[in-house]
């Protein structure tokens, strides 16, 4: 430290970010999961590029333009697809896909939930080139095993990000302050 800056070391103070990005991402994620209108399951994603900016983001909801109060939100297997949210719902990764103003080629995907083998052939087809992911509460069903593989023929990195509970804790009582 130079004169000047001894002088006023006391406001020299060593700063670091609540979150390292692959948090802030996630967070990102779970955010734009929050915005999903699905009573059961709630997906989100965001697709960021090498310098870390966010490209494009997405949540599972209906076709875009539909009618929505005429479809079904739930799942009952044993009615026909045509009564199912099934038949309408257009995944996370897929939105953020569609809406994406540019090439998602090298990008990273965080998405809260383990991609299925559909949105799988789309990321694989955009060249993503890594998939950060929160829950994988559907391994080892079918889907699951053909989307591993689709990532793994192409050589698309994956890996989950497990968020400390004090890591949520903080972000709570961050959001606390924001909003007293
Ligand atoms: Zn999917």
């Amino acid at each position: 430290m130079d004169k000047n800056t001894t002088d006023y070391k006391e406001n020299y103070i060593q700063a670091k970010s609540a979150v390292n990005w692959d948090e802030y991402f996630m967070f990102q994620a779970i955010m734009a999961s929050f915005k999903s209108k699905d009573p059961a399951t709630k997906v989100g994603c965001v697709f960021v590029d090498q310098n870390n900016h966010q490209i494009t983001f997405g949540y599972n909801g209906f076709v875009a333009g539909i009618d929505e109060s005429k479809l079904p939100w739930g799942k009952l297997k044993t009615a026909p697809l045509e009564h199912q949210k099934y038949g309408y719902v257009v995944h996370a990764e897929a939105n953020a896909i569609l809406h994406s103003p540019g090439s998602l080629k090298e990008s990273k995907c965080y998405v809260t939930l383990f991609p299925c083998h559909e949105c799988a052939k789309l990321l694989a087809s955009s060249k993503v080139q890594e998939i950060i992911y929160l829950q994988d509460k559907h391994q080892g069903t079918e889907s699951n095993t053909i989307a591993r593989k689709i990532f793994d023929l192409t050589n698309i990195k994956y890996r989950q990000l497990k968020l400390a509970p004090e890591k949520i804790e903080q972000l709570t009582d961050h959001f606390k302050l924001m909003t007293e």
